[in-house]
């Protein structure tokens, strides 16, 4: 059934910064530490330990929002946001409010080759809490334990605008996030560790109707797959909640992903709830305009520019351009191949073709290739050898996988294995020879005017040289003997 309703989707998506110490004091932001390893009276939230701000979240973040195409305020405020929590001792989260960090920026997404800008209103600095772990629900013998190690690590908040109208349009923002924050190396975004959080903020209207409808907030979904699915659910919810005449209400669902629904979980809390002020411990958080302009300068080219350079230097796909632009690392690594060898193309279609099927089948994560085995300058040098006739592209696929798994240079490859091409015509000549002898028959049909049997005479060539003979001269070769 097709219903006269659309879906309005807005996402407030939590990034955790990849500082190596926490927003306010020096302890570490090590992921998987021993509980409590990592803490001070700052992050425990003792009576009288003051906040030390951390300059290199400030670039971080300044970073992101810059990448989000943000405008960034010279000056913001931190605020408290109070609220109880037993992970959060100091009773409130240093966040900011009213004023904060950068605002109007937008992510470009494309869906069903549509493209379109969802704005961002504002990207904002927080200190993380604390987690809780909760051991032997529903029994009665249950405990929850803290561990604060999480406790003030930093993270930027990105609030878009309710501008998102199906799951498919949040799968892909978010995608796009996640891939402008690792390209500015500020966030690994990893949501399974729960440094990419997001809670989704979804409500229904009938087409054409001007007014949101009332909406609720999803939180606890911790992967792409799930975003999309929560969204579906919930707008297949509302929408049957609608049409049996009922209201809905507005609230916070979590998604309980074994059950693949959104439950109630609490009736959505306003801003006043937190009493909000000024934080009176930290002065106006300022980013001077020059500061920006240096960090604005390293700035490294972002995954949509790249995409559309590399179809229009390297004359790509979009398709190929976008899979060669998911990680800076696979980025690099075409765009070094490429200026060692001068082979952009071949480049990109050795790695389409054969290094993401390696990398794949050996589970590399494609962030991070310096561990790579097969590396631009080989790849650059086998491209180089086919390309002066050295080796055939048939005996460069053996290269290729012989170079991933031993490391050794193509060079090394075709002498140890005895690879090397073979156009010598004369000794090509004599294998012509000598197949042409062997196959009276054959040779008699072609000669009679069955030429369409000529593809099995150069088989037989390449089976005999093991694929190594250079086809080119096979052909003329064969021509001239067959004619007779
Ligand atoms: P809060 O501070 O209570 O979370 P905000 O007004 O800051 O609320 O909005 C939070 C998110 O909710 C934003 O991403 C915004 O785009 C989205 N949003 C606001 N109104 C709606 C609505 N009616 N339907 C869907 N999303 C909405
Ligand atoms: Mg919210
Ligand atoms: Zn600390």
């Amino acid at each position: 059934m097709i219903h006269p309703y659309e879906a309005v989707i807005g996402l407030e998506c939590h990034a955790q910064l990849l500082t190596k110490s926490k927003l306010f004091c020096s302890c570490s932001t090590k992921f998987g530490d021993a509980p409590n390893a990592n803490t001070c009276p700052v992050c425990l939230g003792l009576p009288g330990a003051l906040p030390v701000f951390n300059r290199v979240a400030l670039m971080m973040a300044v970073k992101a929002s810059l990448g989000l195409n943000c405008k960034i305020n010279t000056e913001s405020q931190w605020a408290r946001k109070n609220y109880f929590y037993p992970d959060l001792p100091k009773g409130y989260q240093i966040s900011q409010y009213d004023r904060p960090l950068a605002q109007y920026g937008f992510i470009e997404i494309r869906v069903d080759g549509k493209q379109k800008k969802v704005g961002i209103q504002r990207v904002h600095m927080e200190e993380d809490a604390g987690k809780s772990l909760h051991e032997g629900f529903p029994d009665s013998n249950r405990s929850t334990y803290l561990d604060f190690n999480r406790s003030g690590v930093p993270l930027i908040e990105i609030v878009s605008d309710p501008y998102i109208r199906s799951s498919a349009e949040a799968y892909d923002y978010l995608a796009r996030l996640k891939q402008i924050l690792e390209y500015l190396s500020v966030c690994d975004g990893n949501m399974e560790e729960g440094s990419l959080r997001c809670d989704a903020n979804v409500s229904v209207r009938r087409i054409g109707e001007q007014k949101f409808g009332t909406r609720t907030e999803l939180k606890n979904i911790n992967s792409f797959r799930f975003v999309q699915k929560a969204i579906d659910y919930e707008v297949n919810r509302q929408i049957e909640v609608i049409e049996s005449g009922g209201q809905v209400v507005q609230e916070t669902r979590l998604w309980n992903s074994l059950e693949e629904r959104t439950v109630s979980m609490r009736s959505k809390e306003e801003a006043h709830d937190y009493r909000y002020f000024p934080d009176p411990d930290l002065p106006p958080l300022v980013a001077d305009s020059e500061w920006i302009k240096t960090i604005q300068q390293s700035m490294p080219e972002l995954p949509e520019s790249r995409r559309e350079r590399f179809m229009k230097e390297y004359a790509l796909s979009e398709y190929d351009a976008g899979v060669l632009t998911t990680t800076r690392a696979l980025a690099d690594f075409l765009e070094e191949t490429a200026k060692l060898c001068g082979q952009a193309k071949t480049a990109a279609n050795w790695i389409m073709g054969d290094l993401l099927r390696f990398y794949n089948d050996n589970n590399v994560n494609l962030k991070d290739l310096s561990n790579s085995p097969l590396t631009p300058t080989m790849l650059a040098g086998m491209i180089s050898l086919v390309d002066k006739g050295t080796i055939s592209g048939k005996i460069a696929k053996t290269v290729m996988e012989e170079m991933y798994k031993s490391g050794k240079d193509p060079q090394q490859i075709i002498e140890e294995k005895g690879l090397v091409q073979i156009s010598n015509a004369a000794e090509i000549e004599r294998i012509v020879n000598q197949i042409l002898e062997e196959n009276p028959k054959p040779v008699q049909q072609y000669r009679l005017g069955k030429t369409g049997n000529f593809g099995f005479f150069v088989g037989q060539v390449m089976k005999a040289t093991g694929g190594r003979a250079n086809p080119q001269t096979v052909n003329e070769i064969l021509k001239k003997r067959l004619a007779g």
